[in-house]
Order: C-alpha cells, then sequence, then structure tokens
C-alpha cells in the first residue's frame, strides 16, 4: 500500500491503528539499540584463541628478535607491516603499526596538520586562516566530529553510488586553498555500503588541488568486510592511480583491525608516501616512544598471513549477515510497496543506511527513544548534525542479538510509518 497516494480518510484510520500498535509497544518498556557499529558478543568469541597467544615472554619476541616487552620501533613489528602491507597493497616502508585506534590516528594526523602543517605545505593550518574540509554525506559521524572539535569548516559533498560527488569535489579543492581535505571511506561506506567506482577513485588520485596542503583521508576501515562470500565490491587501488600523477602526497591512508579483531583492542595503521612519513614520524615520535608491540605480535600469532584473516572475516561474515537479512526483510515486508522509504542493501560492511519521506527522521528518531529503541541520531551522518533534508537514518544490525534486532525493528518501521503519516496529514 503506498501511503503517499492513500486519501486523508484512509491515512487517518492507519494512524489509528499504528498509534495503538505503538503505544502497546512503549508499554513493553523496551531497552533495545542499533546505534553503533558493535559487533556482537558471538563474533568476539570467536577469537578466543587470540587471548591466548601471548603467555610468556618467549611469545613476545618478534621474528627479528625484537623484545615487543620493551621501547623501541615507532613504524611496529615488521611482520604486522608485513601483514598489513598484503592486506592493503600498501609497501611495508610507507606503513606505520600503530595502537588501538585508527579514529585516534585521523584525530592526531588532523590535529598535527593544524599544528605543524604538512610537507611541502605552506606551514600550520591554523595559521592560514579558517581551514575547509569536504564531508561527503551521509557519513561517518566520528569523522565530522574532529572538524567540529578542531574547527574546521565542513562543506557537505553528496554521495552518489560512485561515491563522492566527484564534480563538485574538484571544482572545490582546484578552487580554494582553504580546502585541505576531504574525509572517504572508500569501500563499503559507513553508513550506506557503497564502493567509490573506478572512475571516482581515478578522479580523486588525480585531483589538481589549489593548496598543496591538501590531502585525502583515506579511511579503509572496511576493506576486507564482505558479507557474502559470491558477491563483493571491487576497490581500486588509489596509490596506484595516484603514482601516475605523482600524487602520492595527497594520501593519509588509515585502517585497524577494530572490525577484525576486538574494537578499542585492535591494531591501527597508518600509511603516507616517504616524503609525508620523513615529516610526519619526527613529530609522531614527540607523541610517543612507541606504540603497543605486544598487541602488534598478539595479532601476527594469532592470524598469521592475510588468508587467515580472509577466512575468519568469512566466520563474521556468517554471524552477522542473517542479520542484515533478517532486517532487510523487515524493512521490505513492512516498507516495500508504502513509497515512504529506501535503504541500502550493501555487499559489505556494518550499516544499513535508511531515508524516510523528506523531514521525517528526526520525528521518527523520537518517536523509536520514546518506545525504547536506540538509534544514531537523525542527522548525526552529517555535518554538524544537520541532514538539510532530515530523512537520513543508520541502522547497526550487528550488536543486539537475533531476537532484539527483530523486536527492534518491528518498533522502528512502526515509528517510520507513524512520522510519514503525520507529516502526508499536514
Ligand atoms: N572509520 C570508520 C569508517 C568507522 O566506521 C570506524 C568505526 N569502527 C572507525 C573508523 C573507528 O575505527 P577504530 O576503532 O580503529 O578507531
Amino acid at each position: 500500500m503506498n501511503y503517499t497516494t492513500l486519501p486523508k480518510n484512509e491515512l487517518e484510520t492507519l494512524k489509528a491503528k499504528l498509534t495503538k500498535q505503538y503505544n502497546k509497544y512503549k508499554d513493553l518498556g523496551l531497552s533495545l539499540d542499533l546505534s553503533r557499529g558493535k559487533p556482537g558478543k558471538k563474533q568476539l568469541d570467536m577469537l578466543e584463541g587470540m587471548l591466548g597467544v601471548i603467555s610468556d615472554s618467549a611469545d613476545c619476541m618478534s621474528e627479528a628478535g625484537i623484545d615487543c616487552r620493551n621501547y623501541g620501533l615507532l613504524e611496529g613489528i615488521p611482520e604486522a607491516q608485513r601483514i598489513f602491507s598484503a592486506l592493503y597493497n600498501v609497501p611495508t616502508e610507507n606503513i606505520i603499526v600503530a595502537g588501538n585506534s585508527s579514529l585516534n590516528l585521523m584525530y592526531d594526523a588532523v590535529a598535527r596538520c593544524m599544528l605543524y602543517g604538512v610537507y611541502g605545505g605552506n606551514g600550520p593550518w591554523v595559521k592560514q586562516g579558517t581551514v575547509k574540509f569536504l564531508c561527503p554525506a551521509p557519513g561517518y559521524d566520528r569523522h565530522f566530529a574532529i572538524c567540529e572539535s578542531l574547527g574546521i569548516e565542513m562543506i557537505t559533498i553528496d554521495m552518489l553510488p560512485t561515491g563522492p560527488d566527484m564534480d563538485a569535489v574538484e571544482k572545490y579543492v582546484s578552487a580554494d586553498p582553504m580546502i585541505k581535505g576531504i574525509w572517504c571511506c572508500p569501500k563499503y561506506s559507513n553508513p550506506e555500503g557503497i564502493t567509490y567506482s573506478d572512475d571516482t577513485v581515478r578522479r580523486l588520485a588525480a585531483l589538481k588541488p589549489a593548496s598543496p596542503d591538501f590531502r585525502i583521508f583515506w579511511d579503509n576501515a572496511y576493506i576486507v568486510h564482505d558479507l557474502y562470500p559470491d558477491r563483493h565490491d571491487e576497490l581500486l587501488d588509489i596509490y596506484e592511480e595516484a603514482k601516475k600523477h605523482n600524487n602520492e602526497d595527497l594520501i593519509f591512508f588509515f585502517a585497524s583491525t577494530s572490525k577484525i579483531s576486538f574494537p578499542g583492542s585492535g591494531v591501527a595503521m597508518f600509511a603516507a608516501s616517504e616524503n609525508n612519513l620523513s615529516q610526519i614520524k619526527p613529530i609522531m615520535n614527540i607523541q610517543t616512544i612507541g606504540f603497543d608491540k605486544i598487541n602488534q605480535i598478539r595479532h601476527v600469532k594469532y592470524f598469521k598471513n592475510v588468508d587467515n584473516i580472509r577466512k575468519h572475516m568469512m566466520k563474521l561474515a556468517d554471524l552477522i549477515r542473517p542479520k542484515f537479512e533478517m532486517t532487510l526483510q523487515i524493512l521490505n515486508e513492512e516498507l516495500g510497496d508504502t513509497g515512504i522509504a529506501d535503504w541500502t542493501n550493501p555487499n559489505g560492511g556494518y550499516f544499513i543506511s535508511l531515508n524516510v519521506l523528506d523531514g521525517c527522521a528526526k520525528r521518527a528518531y523520537d518517536l523509536a527513544k520514546d518506545a525504547g529503541v536506540k538509534l544514531t541520531p537523525a542527522g548525526a551522518t552529517f555535518p554538524y548534525g544537520n541532514d538539510p533534508r532530515n530523512r537520513n537514518i543508520r541502522i547497526a544490525p550487528t550488536y543486539p542479538s537475533d531476537e532484539e534486532l527483530v523486536a527492534a525493528m518491528e518498533v522502528f518501521v512502526c515509528c517510520v510509518k507513524l512520522a510519514a503519516i503525520e507529516k502526508l496529514l499536514g
């Protein structure tokens, strides 16, 4: 039944029925959470063996005889660099294997640019005026939070099915020297699960920025996060493309094992060109003598190689795929022919992105919250928390149990319907 073409009296009847249903949900006193992209307990339990991999001092010796219990090696242990190199196709010498969080590395990278500038750039960004970043949206709220926190002006760029609107990106980057960066989550993007097309990657790699300070913040958080054994996206190698234009210095590359091993206790990495690293490493070395190598060697000893990481990711996919499918099934059954919502059906990543009727996302979010279902706040997927069409909501299906997920989705679709009917009734 298409809600948008229903006569007023039928909408009123439907509203009364849904309100009754909603009040019933409210009376249940639910407390359900679809807000953050966290693995569920079963996913974490799959890594039980990792906790026992390091049990004595001999386990802490790297293959080159480096004692991981002690200071040293800012760039991380070579065997960890090698695994990341194979996983991300970046040369080992360009990789710094770091601590527990890539978000931390991203914050530090932006703060470092603000305070010290970049290789070949015009000095500290803060001294140059109001710094601006391009922010493809819907996007990752914590990228935007870094900008907001550091006083960086955010310019929203539309996300298309092929990635950021490259016409807009090229126009801004080539015209305005105060545009210093762009946030990119190029594979299975947060929240839409979009993988940038080859053309988008090529155009990003070939950018001709007005400022030598400009950097692409390439956050490859979901590169091995396929949901299906037989359906996956391919992402073009941005370094290979950048080389063709002598643009390797444009890229700051980030990743972590947060959604591979333990979020918050995984291993993060940063990669950049030799030029960039020559400027960054001495500054990083003021910040820290080195990162947690015991955790690095724990990951190396447990996974051993990229093949094992891929196998592990397929086991995790077997656990979370049903949750995605359950969510999609409820969306299809409940909203499929209503004309009041559309959503993504990603091949990987951690999220489903839902667009409700324009102007209805905040209301649907509030209704769900009042009925005990927590979602990522409406608007969070846009800079300044301001979704200009007030329509996007991110659904994170991995954390709740199957039963909780179904219960939460049933409440949520009821809220989406109610919010839409309220709008249609004016
Ligand atoms: N980038 C993106 C796109 C994310 O969705 C997340 C959340 N997992 C992160 C970075 C944070 O990763 P980390 O735990 O390495 O800080």
